[in-house]
């Protein structure tokens, strides 16, 4: 990149150094699994004066994808966005109000024909033609469908916008669904969250202005660099899990003693996500739900969060622990007890590997702190 693009963009940027630019780049490019070599080209995408329009429309929903976003840092995400990727419309940010807003909506979208993204938060409603979600005197399942099918791309920001999130939850009384349930014939990205961490969309924006085409994506249309494994996988408490000790309520010694939330109905086991990994919320390091003793709430998977009761357990698709994780130290002679492991085997469904993982790890004999009782 030429220093003097560099010096445009710390304009732009407002006091981001070179240095740190650069290691966002690289951030970008490692949580999107991308080699070392293509940082230059994200660099250059970032800061080349040709920004992508950004569309951003709001349906059922509470604002928090978009908050989340404002609230973001390392750089600033909202500087990144706003000032390095053009967003010509967004209804919440939006100063003007009324004929003056929707003029300028469908100015942006003239303007931006078949180039621009398309940004849905929120859920679309359906029941009576879809009434109970107007905008500017609209229907807002008729908006995304007009707008929709003149983007470039479209990508559904949260739950709602993805399948229907919280509008949708039982009994779904104006029958909300997803972005892709409307744009049929359009692949639409999902970033599910509530809210979504907003580097994983940032990293698809990034991905679609570096190299002109969406991430790989899911059977589900989540981007895999970000949905690709579970939760529980990456989990600091992992070890906690795997070697039986587990938090049985809130303020008890397990939870004081940051074990495993399972029994508090974590469904980590069950959501794929980043979520441990590329942590959010820029409260502190390490800020996550389960990072500050609150369990997963599944909230990024379809048919889980708003739909598993918070409490209840959740069955644990992979048993078998992430390799990069280190054992917990152990004294000598202390182990897991056969109650853990059959919570691992038995719920799991891989009995072999997990036993085979803990007969390597632990001893025979079990200790205090070990569950009893799974
Ligand atoms: Fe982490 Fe939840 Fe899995 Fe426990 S059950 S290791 S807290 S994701």
């Amino acid at each position: 990149m030429k220093e003097q693009n560099f010096r445009q963009i710390q304009e732009k940027l407002n006091g981001v150094t070179r240095r740190d630019f650069m290691k966002f780049c690289s951030a970008v490019a490692a949580g999107m699994a991308l080699p070392e070599a293509v940082v230059p080209k994200i660099a250059h995408a970032i800061s080349s004066p040709q920004r992508p329009p950004v569309i951003w429309l709001h349906g059922s929903e509470c604002t928090g994808c978009s908050m989340s976003l404002l609230r973001s840092e390392h750089p600033s995400i909202e500087k990144l966005i706003f000032d390095l990727i053009s967003l010509d419309f967004h209804e919440t940010l939006s100063a003007g109000a009324g004929h003056q807003a929707e003029g300028a909506l469908h100015q942006a979208v003239e303007e931006n024909y078949g180039k621009f993204i398309l940004v849905v938060e929120g859920a679309i409603p359906l029941k009576d033609g879809g009434i109970y979600c107007q905008v500017g005197g609209k229907n807002f399942v008729d908006s995304v469908k007009e707008i929709g099918a003149q983007a470039g791309a479209v990508i559904a920001v949260g739950s709602c916008a993805s399948w229907g999130g919280v509008a949708a939850m039982e009994p779904n009384p104006t029958e909300c669904v997803g972005v892709q349930s409307v744009l049929t014939d359009k692949t639409v990205v999902s970033i599910p969250g509530c809210p979504p961490n907003p580097y994983n969309l940032l990293s698809t924006v990034i991905h679609y202005l570096t190299f002109n085409k969406l991430p790989a994506l899911d059977k589900k249309n989540r981007p895999k660099f970000a949905y690709g494994r579970l939760i529980h996988e990456h989990c600091e408490r992992r070890p906690h899990f795997d070697n039986g000790r587990f938090a049985r309520q809130f303020g008890d010694e397990g939870h004081r003693q940051g074990y495993c939330l399972y029994y508090l109905g974590c469904k980590g086991p069950v959501t794929y996500a980043n979520c441990s990994t590329s942590q959010f919320g820029d409260a502190g390091s390490g800020c996550w739900p389960v990072a500050i003793g609150h369990p997963c709430f599944g909230c990024a998977e379809q048919g889980v969060g708003f739909h598993m009761p918070q409490f209840s357990t959740s069955p644990v698709l992979h048993a078998t622990p992430a390799a990069e994780h280190a054992p917990i130290t152990v004294e000598r002679g202390q182990g897991v007890s056969a109650g853990s492991a059959a919570l691992m085997a038995g719920l799991g469904g891989a009995a072999i590997g997990a036993g085979a993982v803990f007969t390597a790890k632990l001893g025979t004999k079990g200790s205090a702190d070990e569950d009893e009782k799974a």
